[in-house]
């Protein structure tokens, strides 16, 4: 897929090829960024690129910055129309990954906390929703960080050394990813998704307490467990040991959507194959982020001013 026409840069449409950032800045000595990932998605029905829970991602952007005590006066508000119009100026009328980052991006010291500078990047990027091969996990010998040292819950760039850490030792040792385990030993997340699994016929995910990210998808996946299938969802510690009890498993997040898990640590998960839940929240959560009537409040329009529908 070719490079977008445009980035955004404070508000500014910049040619792809000029969108920089000097190589002191805190962001990239210190990892002074927090970011978010969002997709949009082509919709048939309403006749437009429809970014999924936008509102949600910058809300927690803006809760990104305030822990990280950024000083900007960047309101969600502003960012949602710069990415509106970057998406417009792209004339992306596809599938995109946006990334929203907020960055410090001069200073003399860690402490730097501005100025920030909001940078905003649309890909065109189909869903992998259709790809369903299951994937072989294993259980990373890195912890995840802890909340009492650099939180998982903030979006921030320099947490991501941690995922890395354990993404590089898996696939070194054969496997497609790592799950973490928090300090004190429970199931985390992978480093970049949640984790759900299947046990006697709910689902279980560990609670936002173990040093998780509070993902978007993951809060979609339950309302649509509960409210669609009629499932029972709980959030709670998980042990290791589950995982390898679990007839179903499956990471979700933005990027990845969801991605099935076929075995953990050499064990298999169920028969190997994808389960028949895993296979109906994928479908149902395909159509969903794609505009089905129902969730309208989950999308924002990019070439409209308010959501209409092409009937
Ligand atoms: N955990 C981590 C560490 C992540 O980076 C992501 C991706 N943002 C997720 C979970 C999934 O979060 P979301 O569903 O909000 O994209």
């Amino acid at each position: 897929v070719s490079n977008p026409a445009y980035l955004s840069m404070d508000g500014e449409l910049v040619p792809y090829a000029d969108a920089r950032v000097h190589v002191l800045a805190p962001a990239i000595t210190y990892g002074a960024t927090v970011f978010e990932g969002i997709r949009g998605y082509w919709s048939e029905h309403y006749d437009d690129c429809l970014l999924f829970r936008l509102d949600e991602h910058l809300e927690r952007l803006a809760f990104s910055m305030k822990v990280m005590r950024f000083s900007t006066d960047l309101e969600p508000k502003r960012i949602k129309q710069w990415v509106r119009r970057l998406v417009a100026a792209n004339g992306q009328r596809d599938a995109v990954h946006i990334r929203v980052l907020a960055y410090v991006s001069e200073g003399p010291n860690m402490h730097t906390v501005a100025p920030i500078s909001l940078a905003i990047a649309s890909l065109s990027r189909p869903g992998r929703t259709a790809d369903m091969a299951g994937i072989r996990a294993c259980i990373s010998s890195w912890r995840r960080i802890s909340d009492d040292a650099m939180p998982p819950r903030v979006k921030c760039a320099s947490n991501y050394q941690n995922g890395r850490l354990a993404s590089l030792q898996a696939k070194h040792d054969g496997y497609d990813t790592p799950i973490l385990l928090s300090g004190d030993g429970h199931v985390a997340e992978a480093p970049g998704s949640c984790l759900f699994l299947l046990r006697d016929g709910h689902l279980v995910t560990p609670s936002p307490s173990s040093d998780v990210l509070e993902s978007i998808t993951r809060d979609t996946i339950m309302e649509l467990a509960e409210k669609r299938m009629g499932l029972r969802v709980e959030q709670r510690s998980v042990d290791r040991s589950e995982l390898y009890l679990a007839t179903e498993m499956f990471l979700c997040g933005t990027a990845s959507e969801i991605v099935p898990i076929a075995s953990l640590d050499g064990y298999t998960v169920g028969d190997g194959g994808i389960g028949p839940v895993t296979r109906s929240l994928a479908a149902a959560y395909a159509g969903v982020v794609r505009g089905e009537p129902g969730h309208a409040a989950w999308y924002t329009p990019v070439y409209r001013d308010t959501l209409g529908s092409r009937a």
